[in-house]
C-alpha cells in the first residue's frame, strides 16, 4: 500500500481494495470481513495500546478470529511480524483474506488450537489471548516463553475473568476492566446500550 499525501487525508494509507486506513489503531469494524467474532474497535484500540509494539517484535495472536489484532499489529510498523492461531478452518481462511486485502500479507496464519499448536512456532516477544483462554494455556505459556515476554489477555465470560483474577494474584501485572456503552434508540428517544465488560490482564513474564 502507498501513502497518500494530499491536503485532505495526509497520513492515510490505502489497502489493496482501496479502503482508506487510519494511522491510529482501532480501525472501523467494517474494515474487516467478519462473522462477528471480532474485538470491537474501542477495545481493539485499547488492546493495541496494551500490546505496545516495539520495532522488530513478533506477536502471537491466539484466537485469531477475524485477524484484526494481528493485522493492526503489523500495520504499526513494517519491522513487526505476527502469527495468528485459529482452530476454525473458515476463520483461519478469513484471517488470510483480511490480511492480504489490508496489505498485511506477512501475517502467518496457523490453523490449530492453543496450546497444542504452539509447540513448533518461533517464540514471540508479545502474546495476545483473544480466545482459548484456559488454565492449561496460561500454564503452557509460563513454562515455555522467555522471561520478559509480554502477555495481554482479554476475558468476557465470568469463568475466564475468574482465571485472570487468579493469575493476576500469582504473577502481578495490570488488570483493567473496560466497560463501554453506546447511545442507541430507546423507544422514540435514546439510551445507553452497554457492551459486555471486558477484563484485560497485561503482564510481563
Ligand atoms: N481477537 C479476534 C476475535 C477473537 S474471537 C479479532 O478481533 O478478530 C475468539 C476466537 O478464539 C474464535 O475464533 C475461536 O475459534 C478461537 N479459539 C477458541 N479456542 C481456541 C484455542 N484453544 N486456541 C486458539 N483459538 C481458539
Amino acid at each position: 500500500f502507498d501513502d497518500i499525501a494530499h491536503p485532505v487525508c495526509v497520513g492515510l494509507e490505502v489497502a489493496g481494495n482501496g479502503t482508506a486506513i487510519p494511522k491510529a489503531s482501532g480501525w472501523p469494524d467494517d474494515t474487516f470481513e467478519t462473522d462477528g467474532q471480532i474485538t470491537k474497535r474501542p477495545v481493539r484500540a485499547l488492546t493495541l495500546s496494551a500490546l505496545a509494539p516495539q520495532r522488530g517484535e513478533h506477536l502471537w495472536d491466539i484466537g485469531g478470529g477475524t485477524g484484526s489484532i494481528g493485522i493492526e499489529w503489523l500495520a504499526c510498523d513494517p519491522s513487526l511480524t505476527a502469527t495468528a492461531i485459529e482452530p476454525r478452518a473458515d476463520r483461519a481462511e478469513r484471517i488470510r483474506r483480511n490480511a492480504d486485502a489490508l496489505g498485511q500479507d506477512r501475517l502467518e496464519v496457523i490453523h490449530g488450537q492453543a496450546p497444542e499448536a504452539l509447540g513448533g512456532l518461533r517464540l514471540p516477544d508479545v502474546v495476545f489471548i483473544g480466545g482459548g483462554l484456559s488454565n492449561a494455556l496460561l500454564e503452557w505459556l509460563s513454562a515455555h516463553l522467555n522471561a520478559g515476554t509480554r502477555l495481554v489477555a482479554n476475558a468476557v465470560t465470568l469463568e475466564s475473568e475468574a482465571l485472570l483474577a487468579v493469575w493476576h494474584e500469582k504473577l502481578g501485572g495490570d488488570l483493567l476492566r473496560i466497560e463501554l456503552a453506546q447511545a442507541a434508540p430507546l423507544g422514540p428517544r435514546r439510551g445507553w446500550k452497554s457492551a459486555y465488560p471486558v477484563v484485560q490482564w497485561s503482564v510481563t513474564l
